[in-house]
């Protein structure tokens, strides 16, 4: 198998596949902290592109609550268990070892084994990526264990959820919301397994997309993808995923005035907890510097958006703020190393990421730049011992073409109805 370059775990790694990049890269950024499981975004994206004979329990966007939580049921639980086995039987240690803090291995380098490598280590290799098919039974209820808290720390080693010890500082009974869709990964482990290479990821933009034509129904994009998020259709035996709603994204919305647009599931969220957009990515398939995007200054500069298990290998393209009240041990091991400087820096934001923070779920075109103007101290405080002010700056959003998209100050202005009509809106 060719390497190739994943930044995610500070390495070259083994693909199916030669490395060939988009131009730019369809991602997006969760606020795990602001999510209210309202499931509007589910919704969304249920009533655009799943509502028909056949797609019943395709839930392309779903909301699930972790620990317990899951879609299909225990999806993570398994794919983890299969590495751990894999691991042990080729006795590798899947450990990270700490970074540099640069850019080229933001979390370390991991040096446990990937599910493609896992799978070229089988006897005889037999197959792409490690991985299983779901049953009917596990897809069958979308959001079991919706609000189940954790009393303390699971028990160790049951469903293999965390064995080691866990500090709560925050909170002794936890949950929380994980939202999810396809990662329209770099390495897709999907594409990576279908027989008819009816998978591929656009040049444009990164998008995954499953050509309904040359699809036969193997299901072998179910069985590797590790997320799950590719899903079977009885009635048309083909396999269909997440589209990324291309049309908005190709600025062929009605609504998007010819520029790119944020996708149903994002611009319906209700908790403000999404922004989306598109990378630049370069030569060499790392992402661009341009501090002035806001996705890439989320996830590149500031390093406060971490991938969802980044071990499995496929280089995910969905990031995700962590929750602040879990136990850090949990979280390490769902989005890898960095949780303790993404929290860190989330619990003490500085002056720009303050102000970027705002541009969530702000405008429905996509924010390719923005900018901020300086505005008065409003606030100070002391955070973990060192002083803290908030500033009340305003944030710009341009869309592609440069245009003003959107303008925000950190204070929410606040409004005052006229004396005659209080209760009017
Ligand atoms: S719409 Fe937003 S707030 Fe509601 S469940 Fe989805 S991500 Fe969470
Ligand atoms: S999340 Fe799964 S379905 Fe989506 S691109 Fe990655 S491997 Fe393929
Ligand atoms: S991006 Fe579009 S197709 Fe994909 S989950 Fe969201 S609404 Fe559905």
């Amino acid at each position: 198998m060719p390497d190739v370059r994943n930044w995610q775990l500070g390495r070259t790694m083994a693909y199916p596949y030669a490395e060939h990049h988009p131009e730019h890269q369809f991602a997006f950024v969760f606020n795990i902290n602001r999510c209210l499981a309202c499931q509007t975004c589910s919704m969304a994206c249920k009533s655009t592109w799943t509502f028909s004979e056949g797609q019943e329990y395709m839930w392309w966007n779903n909301v699930e609550t972790k620990p317990y939580g899951g879609y299909p049921r225990h999806w993570d639980v398994k794919v983890l268990d299969l590495l751990d086995q894999a691991h042990r039987q080729a006795g590798v240690e899947p450990a990270w070892q700490a970074g540099t803090d640069d850019r080229e291995a933001p979390y370390g380098s991991y040096e446990g084994m990937t599910i493609f490598e896992a799978a070229a280590a089988e006897k005889p290799p037999a197959r792409r990526a490690i991985g299983y098919l779901p049953t009917e039974e596990e897809w069958r209820a979308p959001n079991i264990f919706e609000d189940v808290a954790v009393q303390g720390r699971p028990a160790a080693g049951s469903l293999g959820l965390e064995s080691g010890g866990a500090q709560l500082p925050e909170h002794i009974a936890w949950f929380f919301y994980l939202q999810r869709l396809c990662n329209h990964c770099t390495y897709p482990a999907c594409l990576a397994a279908c027989p008819r290479k009816a998978i591929y990821k656009r040049p444009e933009d990164g998008i995954v997309l499953i050509d309904q034509a040359r699809c036969r129904g193997y299901r072998k994009c179910v069985e590797a993808c590790p997320y799950k998020k590719s899903m079977y259709r009885p009635t048309t035996r083909v396999s269909e995923k997440c589209v990324a709603c291309y049309p908005r994204i190709e600025g062929k919305d009605p609504l998007s005035d010819g520029v790119p647009m944020e996708t149903r599931c994002m611009s319906s969220c209700p908790g403000k907890i999404r922004l989306q957009g598109l990378a630049p990515v370069a030569a060499d398939g790392s992402w661009a510097d341009d501090p002035q995007n806001p996705i890439t200054f989320l996830v590149r500069d500031e390093q406060v958006a971490l991938p969802l298990y980044p071990q499995l290998g496929t280089e995910p393209n969905g990031f995700y703020i962590p929750p602040r009240w879990a136990p850090r041990d949990f979280l390490r091991q769902m989005f890898g190393p960095g949780v303790d400087r993404a929290l860190e820096r989330y619990r003490a934001p500085s002056r720009e990421l303050l102000a970027v923070l705002q541009l969530f779920r702000a405008s429905q075109q996509i924010i390719f730049r923005f900018e901020i103007e300086e505005g008065p101290r409003v606030f100070e405080t002391e955070i973990d011992g060192k002083p803290w002010a908030m500033y009340n700056d305003t944030v710009i959003g341009f869309d592609q073409q440069g245009r003003e998209a959107v303008r925000l100050t950190v204070e929410e202005p606040i409004h005052q109805r006229p004396a005659p009509r209080p209760n009017s809106i």
